[in-house]
């Protein structure tokens, strides 16, 4: 399936410079949508995975319905303030601006399996920040799954030893 002619790019959004990765219009095709999660789950299903974790809010586009492919839970990674039970929080840097997520403290049992996912890997902080997350929980990172891979800002590097997978790369 080509991917990239549904993902619209939008330059100079938010900000001047950046190069906006718009997945709307590829999730609104019913038949690619569900082509792009079949390709994520293909890539997570013999990892024995017991979690998926995706950090709000289009990670919640990709790993709620990666979690329902693959039968296995959703953890939510929300920016701090928005959980409602205790949490543990971690900062980090973005391609544009900088933020905090929470993650709830029994989300995540010590052993489980984890696999990250999120729609697009850019500068790889904010998975790096999800990692750390789950670390502190004790969870075991099997893998990261994204739709889409912006290469030239070398996310990838901060992500040593994990394995990551990406649809669509730019
Ligand atoms: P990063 O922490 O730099 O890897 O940024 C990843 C997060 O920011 C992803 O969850 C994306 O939703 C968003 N993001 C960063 N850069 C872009 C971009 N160029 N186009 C669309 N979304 C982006």
């Amino acid at each position: 399936m080509d991917y990239k002619s549904l993902i619209r790019v939008i330059p100079d959004f938010p900000q001047p410079g950046i190069s906006f990765k718009d997945i709307t219009t590829l999730l609104k095709d019913g038949q690619a949508y569900k082509s792009a999660i079949d390709e994520l789950a293909e890539f997570a299903k013999n990892k024995d995975i017991d979690l998926i974790a995706g950090p709000e809010a289009r990670g919640f586009v990709v790993g709620a319905p990666l979690s329902y492919a693959l039968g296995v839970g959703f953890v939510p990674i929300r920016k701090k303030g928005k959980l409602p039970a205790e949490t543990i929080e971690a900062s980090y840097d973005l391609e544009y601006g900088k933020d905090a997520l929470a993650m709830h403290k029994d989300a995540i049992k010590p052993g489980q399996k984890v696999l990250i996912a999120d729609d697009l890997l850019a500068t790889g902080g904010t998975i790096q920040t999800t990692v750390e997350l789950v670390k502190k929980l004790g969870g075991e990172i099997v893998g990261a799954a994204f739709l889409i891979e912006l290469s030239y800002l070398k996310g990838r590097d901060k992500l040593k030893d994990i394995d990551v997978f990406s649809l669509v790369k730019y």
